[in-house]
């Protein structure tokens, strides 16, 4: 698994670089958004980290650079200040994951353990979370073994929650990816879809898998594993 880290401080990535060879990843490192785009164009990574306040290109242009061409490559943005605006912005324009400085080298290595582990499960032709099982072939959903119906919408929505499971998804974003409607839209449709989902896949059970994040959009995740 190869890694490339953006981020202009150097001690930050020098030590994330030590901290990550450890862990068994091959590392490269550099230090501005232009060096960084310009590795990625010629070089498959597995996960970008990408610091958000860089030199000439910054975080979020270059990502939205990679994006712009298709090119799906997770990336944990990390970011100096803990804004719920910088958050969206940031999922809005392809990110996977986001880390605030400071944080501990163990939580940035949890983190990207699991960005790498959901890649190779965004394929999947099954999922299941807690007692509910996606066939995404036969299109086919079941809790606790009982068969739930859903409208394709619902599908689509369902589908997009789970396969980007514990990731908050802004309702914008889950407007533009189910109805291609663009985010200045109004997004009371997906409120009302999520109420809809909610009532078939939620209502009858005692766990509840889909959560509202105030301010933020909608998360799928089994509450007991997490
Ligand atoms: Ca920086």
């Amino acid at each position: 698994m190869r890694l490339l880290i953006v981020e202009d401080e150097r001690k930050t990535g020098e030590y994330l670089k030590q901290g990550l060879t450890e862990a068994g990843f091959v590392v490269d490192v550099c230090h501005s958004g232009d060096e960084g785009l310009n590795l990625a164009t010629h070089q498959p990574y597995d996960l970008l980290v990408l610091d958000i306040m860089l030199p000439g290109m910054n975080g979020y242009a270059l990502l939205e650079a990679l994006r712009k061409r298709g090119d799906t490559t997770p990336v944990l943005l990390l970011s100096a200040r803990d804004l719920v605006e910088d958050r969206v912005k940031g999922l809005e324009l392809g990110a996977d994951d986001y880390l605030v400085k400071p944080f501990s080298f163990s939580e940035l290595l949890a983190r990207v353990r699991t960005l790498l582990r959901r890649g190779r499960t965004l394929d999947s032709a099954e999922i299941q979370v807690a007692d509910m099982h996606i066939d995404f072939l036969k299109r086919r959903v079941t809790r606790a073994g009982q068969r739930i119906d859903l409208t394709a919408k619902e599908f689509a929505l369902l589908e997009l929650l789970v396969r980007r499971k514990s990731e908050v998804l802004p309702r914008s974003l889950i407007a533009s990816q189910v109805w291609d409607m663009n985010f200045d839209s109004d997004t009371n449709v997906v409120e009302v879809a999520i109420r809809r989902l909610r009532s078939k896949i939620d209502d009858p059970s005692e766990l509840k898998l889909i959560r509202t994040v105030r301010g933020m959009g909608y998360v799928l995740e089994d509450p007991q594993s997490s």
